[in-house]
């Protein structure tokens, strides 16, 4: 944790990790500040977001 403004790194960081696990309220405003200010995140942010919804569609081959 660095200062009050995250950079673009440490947001991607936190997107992917929200992917395994719970983000804090801390985290996720940090990452939202970020979000509202860069559109280079929020493509990313979004693109995990198509991923994540696309891998509850598809969950995995039936044995
Ligand atoms: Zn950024």
């Amino acid at each position: 944790m660095s200062g009050l403004k995250p950079t673009c790194k440490e947001v991607h960081r936190l997107v992917s990790e929200g992917m395994d696990r719970e983000l804090s309220l801390a985290e996720r405003t940090r990452m939202r500040l970020h979000l509202m200010v860069c559109g280079a995140c929020t493509r990313f942010n979004n693109q995990m977001d198509t991923l994540r919804k696309a891998m509850r569609v598809f969950p995995g081959d039936e044995p």
